[in-house]
């Protein structure tokens, strides 16, 4: 008994075989070298439609004889069990259904998802035997900086989120703010007005978020991935601020991801319930 229990601990349990969408970008390719450097994951795929044909390495991914393959069929043909997908939405939209009709689990870092969207990913994952995680911001300190701000809301009458990111990114507002905003909207339904009455230069006053809580997006070089939210009510403020200032602040979130996504049935939303909070 005791012998088997101790053959038992020393069987490694196979490491996870990891599809990455995106390879060739900036997020892809680090979740890619972050995938192949954790001895508990195998990086067996790695697709981008764009980069097809490079090898890995070029990338400067340390993973001898991979290649970035043109299509999806690529993660089946590994046997990939989950996918990570940093892309563009509409081709994320794609990735997902791919994923849920091979029952191939995926971890998406790719934001601009909308409300409807999250609604049918739900319904097509649920059919499917497949999971998802999906978080607009894999850094545990945003994961927090929005949690933060969600105990802080009811407390406070006013707020608005200022997010600012490089100049490369697409999409605005960025999808922590819009979770964030979606969050303290729910933690609190009393939102002050806003008084403004004269727009001298149109949007000054950012684009309004759910809850009527107002976004700015900033965009600018040399920055990576930032957000600040401020609260105000009489004589105070509460500003809660967080700064990913390289992409590897990421990727402890995402393979923490990658390891649960397997036993998180459905669609998961944010990484709260993973860490815990
Ligand atoms: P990026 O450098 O432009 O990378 C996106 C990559 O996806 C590009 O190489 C792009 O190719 C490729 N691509 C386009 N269509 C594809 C498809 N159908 N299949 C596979 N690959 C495809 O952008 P990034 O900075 O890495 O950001 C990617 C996404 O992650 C964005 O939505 C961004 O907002 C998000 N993001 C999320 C987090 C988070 O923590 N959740 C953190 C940072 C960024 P081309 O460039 O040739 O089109």
């Amino acid at each position: 008994m005791a012998a088997e229990r101790s053959k038992a601990q020393t069987v490694k349990a196979q490491p996870v075989r990891v599809g990455v969408f995106g390879a060739g970008g900036r997020m892809g390719s680090t979740v890619c070298a972050a995938v192949a450097g954790d001895p508990e994951l195998e990086l067996v795929a790695a697709v981008d439609p764009y980069h097809a044909g490079i090898d890995l390495s070029q990338l400067g991914v340390d993973v001898a004889g991979l290649q970035v393959a043109g299509t999806a069929d690529a993660l089946a043909d590994a046997g990939a069990e989950v996918a990570v997908d940093f892309t563009v939405l509409d081709a994320a939209r794609k990735n997902l259904g791919w994923c849920a009709d091979h029952g191939v689990h995926a971890v998406v870092g790719t934001t601009g998802f909308s409300d409807t969207d999250l609604a049918d990913l739900t319904q097509r994952f649920e059919a499917s035997g497949a999971n998802a995680v999906i978080a607009p911001n894999f850094a545990i300190g945003a994961v927090l900086m929005m949690r933060f701000a969600e105990l802080a809301a009811p407390y406070f009458e006013t707020a608005e989120i200022i997010e600012l990111h490089h100049d490369e990114k697409v999409d605005a507002p960025s999808g922590t703010a819009m979770l964030t905003a979606r969050r303290m909207a729910a933690a609190s339904p009393d939102w002050a007005d806003d008084p403004t009455q004269q727009t001298v230069v149109e949007g000054a006053r950012g684009g309004v978020g759910p809850g009527g809580i107002h976004v700015h997006s900033l965009r600018l070089r040399g920055l990576v991935a930032h957000q600040e939210v401020v609260l105000g009510t009489t004589g105070q403020s509460l500003t809660v601020r967080h700064d990913s200032y390289d992409r590897t602040s990421f990727m402890p979130g995402v393979l923490l991801a990658v390891r649960a996504v397997r036993e998180r049935a459905g669609l998961t939303v944010g990484l709260d319930t993973l860490l815990g909070l």
